[in-house]
């Protein structure tokens, strides 16, 4: 363990890089319909098996016509001998004429350009047509979005709307996509009750519970909720043995040494656990290891620090063991719009809101960082990363991630 400000402390880099080497991907392939695709894993490259658009076809309501032919006549006029709108088939266009055409409708063969109906005027049967016309104008090319037998999503590609959009354009029905995970969720503590109760002395409300099922949701994976687990030796052991069944196991509270954490010893009990002290602020105490050969991520109870490592070290697991093949999250360098006085002995992850002020993109910081303070988390926009032993001053440029790009 390398020393990072303070020793003993473990960088997150260093807790993320051992448990990413020891991930083991799903293998499970299933053929899911497209309808219920957001959000699954594409478990081998999609190729399509047609051009799009189909085939040439107009981007304008107007008219479509052979250059060559507007050029033979003396007064610009063509007589129209079609008419086409989108979903019929064209007749050829006949030599000498023009053709009412509509946006999306095949491009009849011997056409060369689509004149915009605004640019044209009609009577009788005939069209004034500009003198001057662009070879192609207007004419969406064959294929020019996607070609048949390209890739158009690839191994590893989470489904976005967008491409789910885009594999129904090119007429894909059904995705083979991985399994998603199953994950156990446990929550630990004898003072926790549920949302819903009636308050009594004594007890707090089970956040984490519900920040954590959210978390898991917003990334698709199938969730086997087993809610709190008292803090006795025997109910941990239960509890674990009946969360092996899941593909991973991730628990909240009870990993310190304390006397009333028994999370460690029934681990030890059943598998193997690495008490990891990281770090990072909030979430010192983080330990992993596998109950019965089930993976096992046990996060800190404190409800900030519970959702900090979630992002930081569930989430990159977790993807990759569902199969992403790219799960670098984007970061930001904005200046700051605060100060720091303090260098800190741990890697920082303070609540942050990015907004422009003055015109200018800058980003904020929640004034109480406590990582019991849940409203932090819902005050702003994304984390800056304070690193270790380094202060900030007003303006200074920092890293800052978005809840958009963690929290999917
Ligand atoms: P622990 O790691 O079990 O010592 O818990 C650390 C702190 O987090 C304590 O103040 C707990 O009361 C609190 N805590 C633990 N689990 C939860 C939870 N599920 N919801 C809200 N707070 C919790
Ligand atoms: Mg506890």
């Amino acid at each position: 363990m390398s020393y990072c400000g303070h020793p003993g402390l473990m960088p997150i880099e260093q807790a993320l890089n051992a448990i990413l080497t020891e991930v083991q991907p799903v293998t499970k392939i299933i053929e899911v319909a497209l309808i219920h695709c957001l959000g699954k894993v594409v478990a081998q490259d999609i190729v399509s098996f047609v051009d799009v658009p189909p085939a040439d076809n107009s981007a304008m309501d107007g008219y479509c016509l052979a250059i060559a032919d507007l050029e033979k006549t003396v007064d610009g006029v063509l007589p129209v001998s079609q008419r086409i709108p989108a979903g019929a088939v064209p007749e050829p266009l006949t030599s000498g004429t023009a053709a009412r055409i509509f946006t999306g409708a095949e491009i009849p063969e011997g056409a060369d350009v689509v004149v915009m109906q605004e640019n044209c005027s009609e009577h009788d049967g005939k069209v004034l047509l500009p003198p001057v016309l662009a070879l192609r104008d207007n004419i969406r090319d064959q294929g020019q979005d996607i070609l048949k037998g390209s890739v158009v999503v690839s191994k590893g590609q989470r489904l976005r709307p967008q491409e789910l959009g885009l594999l129904a354009s090119v007429g894909v029905g059904s995705v083979p996509v991985y399994k998603p995970l199953k994950v156990a969720l446990l929550s630990t503590g004898d003072e926790l009750i549920e949302p819903g109760e009636p308050a009594r002395p004594s007890t707090i409300f089970n956040s984490n519970r519900y920040t954590l099922r959210g978390l898991l949701q917003a990334l698709h994976f199938e969730i086997v909720d087993l809610g709190v687990v008292a803090d006795t030796f025997e109910a941990t052991e239960k509890a674990l043995i009946k969360a092996s069944n899941a593909d991973c196991i991730i628990s909240s509270g009870g990993v310190s040494v304390g006397e009333e954490d028994h999370v460690k010893v029934a681990i030890e009990k059943l598998g193997r656990l690495n008490l990891w002290k990281l770090a990072i602020k909030p979430g010192k105490p983080f330990a992993f290891g596998d109950v019965k050969g089930t993976p096992f991520l046990a996060l800190p109870g404190n409800p900030v620090a519970a959702f900090a490592t979630f992002l930081l070290l569930c989430r990159p697991y977790l993807l990759t063991k569902q199969g992403v093949g790219n799960i670098t999250t984007p970061t930001f360098t904005l200046p700051a719009n605060f100060s720091r006085k303090k260098a800190g002995m741990r890697q920082e992850y303070l609540r942050a809101n990015a907004e422009v002020v003055d015109g200018k993109m800058m980003v904020n910081t929640y004034p109480n960082q406590s990582s019991g303070v849940l409203s932090s988390t819902c005050w702003g926009n994304g984390l800056v990363v304070a690193p270790i032993g380094q202060t900030i001053e007003h303006g200074q440029e920092v890293i800052f991630m978005s809840y958009s790009d963690l929290l999917y």
